[in-house]
């Protein structure tokens, strides 16, 4: 079990609690006492989701976007997939869908108020204990009802490379090797790629 002083840890790391960070700490939870926490690279996560969740998983599991062993695909799911170097242990873990925000429910409607700044304070009031309620809930619910657990769908991605760095002809900056683009048989970085695209209505890399 995570305890207080991991949970007070992701609540800083994240910036508040909330009900994506409990779920995210749910999750953590559940790969530490499966697969441990991550020394090196040995335990990767692939998050289809870029939301609050992530952030418990980053402070507590010890995957992170820096090291290479936190990929992100966005796919705007509630999904962590688990996998552990050493042991080959792997799981999805993915938000029960009768558990997940509905786009009318009273939570969504304040907080897309709140995001264009017209939330009244007894709204504000209102949408703090919701989330509070919430996050609650999301740390109670036992966890088999939280999330369905089963098998990956990707197979366990790369380890992180170490590349070289060529320059862009176009603009001249730093750009490691797997990145680098060919436009008119010149090496090029992809923003000055896609400038060129937008420019010219080119529709295929050349
Ligand atoms: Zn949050
Ligand atoms: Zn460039």
């Amino acid at each position: 079990m995570i305890t207080q002083e991991q949970k007070e840890y992701a609540i800083r790391f994240h910036g508040h609690f909330c009900p994506g960070l409990a779920i995210g700490l749910r999750a953590a939870d559940w790969a530490l006492e499966h697969l441990g926490r991550a020394q090196d690279e040995d335990i990767v996560v692939l998050t289809e989701t870029d939301m609050c969740g992530v952030d418990a998983i980053q402070a507590l599991v010890g995957c992170t976007f820096g090291k290479g062993n936190l990929i992100f695909h966005d796919y705007g799911k509630t999904a962590f997939s688990f996998y552990c170097r050493r042991s080959g242990r792997s799981a999805r873990l993915v938000l029960n869908p009768s558990l997940s925000r509905k786009p009318d429910d009273e939570r969504t409607r304040l907080q897309q108020k709140a995001s264009a700044g017209e939330l009244l304070p007894e709204e504000e009031k209102r949408l703090d204990e919701l989330r509070r309620l919430q996050a609650e809930q999301m740390l109670s619910i036992p966890l088999e009802q939280l999330f369905l657990i089963g098998d990956v769908r990707e197979p366990l991605p790369q380890r992180a490379r170490i590349q070289g760095t060529l320059r862009c002809e176009c603009c001249g900056e730093g750009v490691m090797e797997s990145r680098i683009r060919f436009l008119d048989g010149k090496q090029v970085c992809i923003p000055c790629l896609e400038a060129r695209k937008n420019q010219t209505g080119l529709e295929k890399e050349v």
